[in-house]
């Protein structure tokens, strides 16, 4: 087929490796507006990529949490092997389909036709409202056009996007490029004519709010707007094909989540107005309370009144649970400086929050916010910035990613993971504040066991002491190490003296 180039023998390095070659493979073989596009919406810097697990996993988590939606990976077998463990590691009991290649099927663009040919024989309407085809690193480097594939078949969508890792730098990027690409499909739906009613629609005018958020929070969030007669829509990534018209509907929308750049850009073609932040403790309610109310034209009188209820109760609940800790924040999901600040508000004293999100409009209220309390912001965080950080502090408490908390824990800094953790408790309102404040001293109150953790262990599991298999405290080596040292110093000045002679 047209089109369809083998990125070249060198880019077998697989993820975040020659990124560079398959940036170029994939605009020669035709994905230079998707490339662009893409580049535009996930900015990168100011460093090079974010460590985070592969971006399609974002992508592949938002297809298998619709209902009536089957997804299919197009990509290399280990990749999807990784994508699918890690998918049932979270539960999604959910097949995960995949189209198998070789190089002779890529190349030739059979691997095309036997995407066209699964998606043919999958997307019966009696099953499924939306098929959603994945591109994988290789198949986009190599211009695999899914965008040929049929918009419908027999009433089923069929959604081709490419979530390259060489473009996409986060998997919560990779969560709105499908949660975009789904928007945009039943926004032209909708303007096309009469579309399926959603199963569950508020009588009331909606906020829509854009994020993968803790199942009690839009509850919580619908409490908080009720006395300004406003409801809340089906969240966006949706859970339902008809519920993307829902939240289309909306009045406006909440990017409680700052970085679901394409998702924003379909919420506005729909009209609607866009507030940025969310109602984490107490100033942040009020000016996301003020600001909703406004953007949804609400009366100054009912968002007052609807301030008026949701802060007495948040005050006296932050007044009853103060923290004095210092806290380092980290993480990838997003919601970093709305954790931050509503730590900040608790009493504790957080000096760096990083995130490898990138800087949005929808989250520049935070970061001035939390720069005015003392906070270094920094987007695009890098592991070896947070962990810097986390090492410069020493804080009470670190939050972070695996491999942050690991170090933190080898240090004997208690530490614990943002996403397991901190993004599986309520974050906003009253729950929130009761949530945080929990974490946080049951966290701090065993600071000691991470001391005794880092004694007991002390001269094992670094350098020649590292491993298992040995019944007692394995021995140091260092006599090995320098023989091997000395080996390969001859060895090398070997190879040197015949060079020079040849
Ligand atoms: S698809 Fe994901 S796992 Fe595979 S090479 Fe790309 S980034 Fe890595």
């Amino acid at each position: 087929m047209d089109g369809i180039i083998a990125p070249k023998a060198d880019t077998a390095t697989g993820c975040h490796g020659g990124r560079e070659t398959m940036q170029e493979a994939a605009r020669a073989a035709g994905k230079s507006e998707m490339m662009d596009r893409l580049a535009a919406d996930y900015p990168r810097g100011p460093h090079d990529q974010p460590q985070s697990m592969c971006p399609a996993f974002g992508s592949l988590r938002v297809g298998l949490r619709m209902r009536r939606t089957a997804t299919i990976l197009s990509g290399s077998a280990c990749c999807v092997y990784g994508l699918t463990f890690t998918s049932h590691f979270y539960g999604a009991k959910r097949t995960v389909g995949y189209v198998p290649f070789n190089s002779e099927s890529l190349v030739r663009g059979q691997l095309y036709e036997d995407i066209r040919n699964a998606v043919h024989e999958i997307a019966k309407p009696e099953d499924y409202d939306a098929v959603v085809v994945i591109n994988l690193c290789v198949p986009t480097a190599s211009g695999v056009p899914l965008d040929l594939l049929p918009k419908v078949i027999d009433g089923v969508r069929i959604i081709g996007i490419d979530v390259p890792g060489f473009g996409v730098p986060t998997h919560a990027e990779a969560k709105d490029v499908l949660a975009g690409a789904m928007l945009k499909t039943a926004r032209l739906e909708a303007e096309a004519g009469p579309v399926a009613r959603p199963r569950q629609q508020s009588d009331l005018p909606t906020v829509a709010l854009l994020g993968e958020l803790f199942p009690a929070d839009p509850m919580g969030v619908g409490a908080m707007l009720a006395p300004m007669g406003l409801g809340v829509a089906p969240q966006s990534p949706a859970r339902e094909w008809r519920d993307l018209y829902a939240a289309l509907d909306c009045e406006v929308v909440g990017a409680v989540h700052p970085f679901y750049t394409a998702s924003i850009r379909e919420f506005q073609a729909a009209g609607r107005p866009i507030v940025g932040s969310g109602p984490v403790g107490e100033e942040a309610t009020a000016d996301w309370l003020d600001a909703i109310g406004r953007a949804a034209g609400i009366g100054q009188s009912k968002i007052d009144l609807a301030k008026a209820r949701a802060l007495a109760p948040i005050q006296a609940a932050l007044a009853a649970n103060p923290i004095d800790a210092t806290i380092t924040v980290s993480g990838y999901e997003g919601s970093e400086l709305l954790v931050a600040r509503l730590l900040i508000e608790l009493g504790a004293r957080v000096p760096y929050v990083g995130t490898a999100c990138p800087r949005t409009p929808w989250s520049e209220a935070d970061r001035q916010w939390l720069e005015a309390h003392g906070a270094h912001v920094q987007y695009r965080a890098s592991l070896e910035q947070d962990m810097a950080a986390m090492k410069d502090v020493r804080p009470d408490l670190a939050l972070g990613t695996t491999p942050l908390v690991q170090a933190g824990k080898e240090l004997g800094i208690p530490s614990i993971y943002f996403t397991n953790m901190v993004s599986a408790r309520p974050l906003f309102g009253l729950p929130g504040i009761g949530a945080m404040a929990q974490i946080v001293a049951t966290q701090t109150r065993g600071a000691d066991r991470f001391s005794r953790m880092v004694s007991f262990f002390d001269g094992v599991g670094h350098g020649d002491t590292a491993g298992y298999g040995t019944q007692g405290v394995p021995d140091a080596r260092p006599e090995a190490r320098a023989r091997y040292r000395k080996l390969r110093e001859a060895k090398a000045k070997a190879a040197a003296n015949q060079s020079m002679g040849s």
